[in-house]
């Protein structure tokens, strides 16, 4: 992919220009012929390139095609189009056992008549290394692991964390080229989550292997990649480091897919004020900083009508502003909800002038100093440098 590609922000996550290349995707596509006979494209002209020891992470809705991707790599799926290559082979009608990758499982299904160390010395001793080898691989594994104590017992009596170590530990045991990755943490619970997702990033860190991994969750996606792949309709939307996705999100689908609570939207047209643009939504104007309002006369397309984009931590209740703000930088909203969240508050907002609307409420992030309460009108500021606008028509980030 080329660095113009706006899906991208350039190739590899690290100075480091002359890694190899790991895996080569070249236009993936798989097609499934229902019983009907008509066709379902689960995966849509998938190009990526991984760099060897990267961390890549597809993310995306259910069915966007993730799933169907790792598998074509590990080999247990056949693209109808499209070509793979690991570590710079073709590996097109490769079995999976004769390509060098490993994969970590959602339901990770560990022996449970064998012991851990059975568990994890069985793809070594399927593959015949020898037995003084196979202990030195298991000790050092389980060590790495943390459940270097526990190589005598079975899976029934391990916690869910310590099954899934096992199951990590029989996929890294032979130190293959690639790992793959397919929601490896969703059994789990909440906390213990948090607690393996450090984990692994530690383990990567360690053991430093090409890995890619699929999950529907963002904040795993980024807090473990060192690129970010979002996936929408067998599609890629955009690959980049997790801070450019957030930041400079390709498109509106990325935008709206990625951030917690989402960001949100609102259709506006554009006029000048003064040497400015200005936008002005149903409720409310913003007026906007010169270089945002350069971008867009450099813009080839149609900008009268846009759809902007506001995080909900690009708000601020006014009252808390250190500064005096200007006209454009704040509008009144009517206070919906009041959701105090420790750190910050979420407020459900809507423009004052539909305050009876549901349908036109939005989500602002504030300080936890805030006095808003429920039922009050409240002046809300905008730091018009963190907005994003939306060609309508495309989707397309027109400030990315
Ligand atoms: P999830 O997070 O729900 O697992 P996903 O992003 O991994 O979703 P895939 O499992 O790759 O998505 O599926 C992509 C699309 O392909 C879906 O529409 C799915 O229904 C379809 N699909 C997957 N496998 C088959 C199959 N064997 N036959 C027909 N359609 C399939």
């Amino acid at each position: 992919m080329s660095d113009t590609d706006h899906t991208t922000d350039g190739a590899a996550p690290t100075a480091d220009e002359d890694r190899a290349l790991s895996l080569e995707l070249d236009g993936i596509t798989k097609e499934y012929t229902e019983d009907d006979g008509s066709t379902v494209v689960a995966v849509d002209d998938v190009s990526l390139d991984v760099y060897e020891g990267e961390f890549i992470v597809l993310v995306g809705p259910s069915g966007c095609g993730k799933t169907t991707t790792l598998r074509i790599v590990a080999g247990l799926e056949q693209p109808t189009r499209g070509s793979l290559r690991i570590g710079g082979e073709d590996v097109a009608g490769r079995e999976p056992r004769e390509r060098d990758i490993a994969m970590v499982f959602q339901n990770y299904a560990l022996y449970p008549h064998k012991t851990v160390r059975g568990n994890i010395a069985f793809p070594l001793k399927i593959r015949k290394y020898p037995d003084d080898e196979i202990e030195t691989r298991v000790q050092d594994t389980a060590d790495l692991l943390g459940i270097g104590e526990l190589l005598d017992r079975h899976p029934a009596d391990l916690s869910g964390g310590q099954q899934q170590r096992v199951a990590l530990g029989r996929a890294i045991v032979r130190d293959p080229a690639v790992f793959l990755f397919d929601e490896p943490l969703s059994n789990l619970d909440a906390k213990l989550r948090i607690q393996m997702r450090t984990e692994l990033n530690k383990l990567h860190d360690r053991v430093g292997r090409t890995s890619v991994y699929v999950t529907h969750d963002q904040v795993e996606a980024m807090t473990l990649s060192d690129r970010v792949v979002v996936m929408n309709d067998g599609t890629v939307q955009q690959v980049a480091r997790p801070k450019t996705v957030y930041q400079q999100p390709a498109n509106r689908f990325v935008a709206g897919f990625i951030g917690e609570p989402p960001m949100n939207f609102f259709p506006v047209t554009t006029s000048p004020e003064g040497d400015r643009l200005r936008v002005d939504a149903d409720g409310f104007s913003l007026v906007l900083p010169p270089e945002i309002t350069d971008t867009v006369a450099a813009w080839d397309g149609d900008t009268d009508r846009l759809e902007l984009g506001i995080r909900p931590e690009a708000f601020e209740d006014a009252a808390l502003v250190e500064r005096s703000l200007a006209a454009g930088e704040t509008f009144p909203a009517y206070v919906a909800v009041v959701e105090p969240m420790g750190p910050n508050t979420d407020l459900a907002l809507r423009p004052d002038n539909r305050a009876d609307d549901e349908a036109a409420e939005f989500t602002a992030r504030v300080a936890n100093e805030t006095d808003a309460a429920a039922g009050e009108t409240i002046e809300i500021a905008v730091d018009t440098t963190e907005i994003h606008l939306f060609d309508p028509e495309t989707g397309e980030n027109i400030l990315a």
